[in-house]
């Protein structure tokens, strides 16, 4: 029997109240977490503080890691700034001046999020909704905007710090599915935040059953990290039964639902409630992939994905895809260039089975699509870099195969120089509206 434990939140107005923050942390790391908290989202909760945490050994924790601010996530000299304004205690506006100085120019919208994949209906733009690749949209439902906890490195941060102006989602679900019916090539939704498993279960069945009767839909998908930060969800709250009988439904009204799990580290699948958690959606007829980005300090090492892999597939989950680090937030704290993100990638994939291998990366999710690192290659006794396209912006462009001058320290699509002295990669020259390369 698992039992029941009601959610308790922490953010930086009560984090001092953590039983293990005033046990383990120093006054100087305290003061860390106040600082960087100031600017970029910080939010635990006592799942993961007393059962993923290993308070021992903090420092080099990766859940400890993956939820709570660290000093070298701010550059010194926006940390000085920040701790300095505190202690001045100067007025919230002020400080909101600076904080918001310093967030902007932490390129809150990558990949061009707001500008390029936002559809136009009837002459309007479909706030909420992204459709970049043919068949899927994604679509980010207003109540779904939050998470049980925030992630260090999440690239969605802008989401969570209240500016409106960034924010992205939507309420009303009719017009997507008008937008869906009009573009018969579209098969899937993403659901995605934030997370959409923070709603209600009522909510949630508003904004998925319209697409239900939609017989073009095929996979309906759900972005969400509620496993690993709140698996009581699907085992013993007053919403599970309804939460399943959703899931339940998907399935019986023909269509697949594809639970997307983020798991950054094997240590999140490690307690009784996450197998529970796992056996009822399992239960459902559901499926459940994974994905992650690689991430320095949490997950950069081949065996943590071996071992990550190896225990997904144990407990019924499909491996999806390994992420490179987006250019945005906290970036330069973890972020793990792309020649090691493959090293890591390929030693982790040659040491599990087969059924594992379902799993692609490291990928750049870049603006021009989805970019696959395949390696080092020698051409003519050259050493290049060879990619490839898994999504493209352009269909035309998916499992093509480029190359860029070898680079060991290149750590995104537009650090690369096109290999050959070519001017520019095969796909620039149909990007004219971009600049820059995200
Ligand atoms: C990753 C992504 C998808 C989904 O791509 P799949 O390869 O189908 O998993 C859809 N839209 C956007 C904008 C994405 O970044
Ligand atoms: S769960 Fe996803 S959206 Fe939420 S903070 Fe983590 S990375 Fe960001």
């Amino acid at each position: 029997m698992i039992q029941t434990v009601g959610i308790k939140t922490f953010t930086l107005r009560n984090y001092k109240e953590i039983p293990q923050v005033k046990k383990y942390l120093s006054k100087e790391i305290q003061e860390h977490i106040r600082v960087v908290g100031t600017v970029l989202p910080f939010k635990v909760n006592n799942y993961v503080v007393d059962e993923l945490i290993d308070w021992d050994h903090f420092e080099d924790d990766p859940i400890y890691m993956l939820t709570f601010p660290q000093k070298g996530m701010l550059k010194p000299k926006d940390y000085k700034i920040v701790k300095k304004a505190l202690e001045e205690d100067i007025s919230p506006l002020e400080l909101n001046k600076i904080v918001n100085h310093i967030r902007s120019e932490l390129n809150p919208n990558p990949a061009g999020q707001m500008d390029h994949n936002v559809p136009v209906m009837n002459g309007e733009r479909l706030a909420g909704v992204q459709h970049k690749y043919e068949q899927t949209i994604l679509f980010f439902p207003s109540h779904g905007q939050t998470c049980h906890a925030y992630c260090t490195f999440c690239f969605r941060w802008p989401q969570f710090v209240g500016n409106k102006e960034i924010k992205f989602a939507r309420e009303e679900t009719e017009t997507v599915v008008e937008y869906v019916k009009k573009h018969p090539q579209i098969t899937d939704v993403l659901i995605t935040g934030g997370d959409p498993m923070t709603m209600r279960s009522d909510r949630l069945r508003a904004y998925i059953e319209p697409f239900l009767e939609v017989d073009q839909i095929k996979n309906i998908r759900i972005g969400t990290k509620s496993l690993s930060y709140w698996p009581y969800k699907y085992v013993n709250e007053p919403d599970t039964e309804a939460i399943l009988e959703l899931f339940r439904d998907v399935k019986k009204s023909g269509k697949q639902l594809a639970f997307m799990a983020h798991v950054n580290h094997p240590a999140e699948l490690s307690t009784p409630v996450l197998k529970l958690a796992v056996e009822n959606i399992l239960a459902t007829g559901a499926q459940i992939r994974t994905q992650s980005p690689i991430m320095k300090h949490i997950n950069d090492s081949s065996c943590t994905w071996r071992d990550m892999w190896t225990k997904q597939v144990e407990l019924g989950m499909i491996p999806y895809y390994m992420f490179i680090a987006r250019e945005t937030g906290a970036k330069e704290f973890f972020s793990v260039p792309l020649v090691r993100a493959w090293e890591i990638f390929k030693h982790a994939y040659r040491r599990v089975s087969g059924i594992a291998r379902t799993v692609r990366g490291p990928i750049m999710s870049a603006h021009p699509g989805k970019v696959a690192v395949l390696g080092p290659t020698f051409i003519n006794g050259e050493k290049k870099l060879a990619l490839s396209f898994v999504q493209g912006r352009n269909p035309e462009w998916i499992m093509q195969t480029f190359f860029a001058e070898y680079d060991e320290e290149a750590e995104w699509l537009d650090d690369l120089q096109p290999a050959f002295e070519k001017e520019r990669f095969f796909f620039e020259t149909e990007l004219i509206d971009d600049v820059k390369l995200n």
